[in-house]
């Protein structure tokens, strides 16, 4: 663990090169099957309902109809996350050529909303573990394995990956730093991963 600023994070963040690649992953992380969606911090429901008729207008008669039945959120204070259908895809995903998008972003980028997407999404593969101590990591799952050969193929870091969702959650001060230590200290990293009985190593 390296603490930078009052920020804890595991070293891994600051050691992998890492940078998706749509055309393989085909958006999984908006689609894991799973009971809940993404994480929302408490201020980001008032600011996607502000932005919700922009980001209706990207989804599918069904996603619609989902959210005005039940919603776009569940969950508690201080523990929000947007809702799934069928347990699967994200409340918010939208497909184009067969990739999950997200139309929060999509309205964002058409200059319809002011609201880009929930900061854990922006994040991710970087996560915050909030149960204890709080702290972020690299959340390494067999999905983005495409996106870890492509960050080692074009050399492009995790950090340098996720600058934007970095400065946007800390600042530019503190991205900074972590930028600066990761060029001197940060050390290429390999992953295996395990699927189908095969063990795959990515270095
Ligand atoms: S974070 Fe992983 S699953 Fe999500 S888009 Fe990037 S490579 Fe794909």
């Amino acid at each position: 663990m390296i603490l930078i600023d009052n920020i804890l994070l595991e070293e891994e963040i600051t050691e992998t090169s890492f940078s998706c690649d749509l055309d393989k992953c085909k958006g999984a992380c908006c689609t894991f099957p799973g009971k809940y969606g993404a994480p929302l911090k408490d201020e980001e429901i008032d600011l996607i309902n502000n932005n919700l008729e922009s980001a209706k207008k990207f989804l599918s008669e069904k996603s619609i109809d989902y959210i005005d039945r039940h919603g776009f959120y569940e969950g508690n204070k201080g523990d929000y996350s947007t809702v799934c259908i069928d347990k699967k895809d994200c409340v918010f995903v939208f497909y184009k050529n067969s990739v999950a998008k997200c139309a929060l972003e999509k309205a964002y980028f058409n200059g319809e909303s002011n609201f880009r997407k929930p900061i854990s999404c922006h994040l991710f593969p970087i996560r915050i573990n909030n149960t204890g101590r709080k702290y972020l990591y690299f959340q390494n799952i067999p999905e983005c394995k495409p996106a870890l050969k492509k960050g080692k193929s074009e050399k492009i870091e995790l950090v340098n990956f996720s600058r934007e969702a970095l400065i946007r959650a800390y600042g530019e001060d503190w991205y900074n730093k972590i930028s600066e230590y990761s060029s001197k200290n940060g050390k290429p990293k390999s992953f295996s991963f395990i699927s189908g009985g095969l063990n795959e190593t990515v270095s």
